[in-house]
């Protein structure tokens, strides 16, 4: 009797509890819906606008001057490869995938197929206005002797993370990434204006051990007023250069948000794009018959830093950890 007894417990335990314990090392208890599954009312529109999975998207290929089709699959391949180094670590590159396929479903159902720039595509291959893009081919040669293995490498990462897209309140995010940040990333409100709840400022103080984290760009007194005065003809010129800028007002992400400039106030971002700055994360010094930018990061700031996934990748991170630290109160799910 009592040996039936401890057979009964024995038979329980590996009826229930080594399942469990699978469970358990293979992820933890995950619960069986996604806290903010994609709602009923985008399913609808995106079906409407994309069809059913696997999607067929329509891209227009800058370099050919004509639009094509792929599966998003196929061209995420061409993404990935093009906006991340191969080098960067697995869980990296699956961020990225999933990036770039988030943003590119999000661009499509935003577009009402009228961006003159695309020839009537809802995307393009111009990394300056939508993401970039390379053929296998153009990857390939740019590789070299690692093509084989980049290719496998980021083939994976696109295959491994098929159709999964990162959503908030039921419906994909605006995926916004760029290089690396200048310590910290922006909110999305300081530096485009209009609040995103999950485009929020945190930390990635991580960056600072990216290559060229700290860059430098110089222009002499002459060169420096011309392009501010081609901007703000308004604006006065004192003899003494220190005496040109006021203090600047910066985000919570420690960009530059707004300054004034011999009496003409400029956004950050402007200064950026008018002086080839790599990030609106600047001081400016006069320093003798020049003027000095001192530069942090690179990029925009806003969302998913990709030289911070490398980081937390290298420190055990996997993808789902990297875009939920970069895009606040989000969740990953299969569309
Ligand atoms: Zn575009």
């Amino acid at each position: 009797m009592k040996r039936l007894f401890i057979c009964i417990i024995i038979y329980a335990c590996l009826i229930f509890l080594i399942p469990s314990i699978a469970v358990f090392i293979s992820g933890g208890f995950a619960p069986s819906k996604p806290q903010t599954p994609l709602s009923a009312e985008y399913k609808k529109q995106a079906e409407e606008k994309l069809g059913k999975p696997p999607y067929k998207i329509k891209s227009y290929i800058v370099s050919a001057d004509e639009v094509r089709e792929f599966d998003l699959e196929e061209y995420l391949v061409g993404v990935v490869g093009a906006e991340m180094p191969a080098s960067f670590p697995e869980e990296a590159l699956k961020a990225q995938a999933v990036a770039a396929r988030t943003f590119i479903i999000s661009r499509i159902m935003a577009s009402k197929g009228d961006v003159a720039e695309h020839k009537g595509a809802p995307v393009c291959t111009n990394p300056a206005h939508c993401k970039a893009w390379k053929s296998v081919d153009e990857l390939t040669a740019a590789w070299g002797d690692n093509a084989k293995e980049n290719l496998s490498k980021i083939e994976k990462a696109v295959k491994s993370t098929e159709n999964e897209i990162a959503v908030w309140n039921g419906a994909p995010i605006s995926a916004v990434y760029y290089s690396m940040s200048s310590g910290n990333t922006e909110n999305a409100a300081d530096v485009w204006g209009g609040d995103v709840p999950y485009l929020k400022s945190v930390s990635s103080s991580f960056d600072e051990n990216a290559p060229n984290f700290n860059s430098t760009a110089e222009f002499t007194l002459d060169e420096f007023k011309k392009i501010i005065l081609s901007e703000a003809p308004e604006a006065v010129f004192g003899e003494n250069p220190s005496e040109w800028f006021s203090e600047p007002t910066l985000s919570e992400g420690g960009g530059v948000m707004s300054i004034k400039i011999g009496g003409a106030e400029f956004k950050g971002t402007k200064i950026r794009s008018m002086f080839s700055l790599r990030s609106h994360n600047f001081s400016i010094t006069p320093e003798g018959d020049k003027i000095i930018f001192k530069v942090k990061g690179y990029g925009h700031g806003v969302g998913l830093s990709q030289w911070g996934s490398k980081f937390l990748a290298d420190s055990g991170k996997n993808y789902i950890d990297i875009l939920k630290y970069y895009y606040t109160g989000i969740d990953v799910v299969k569309q």
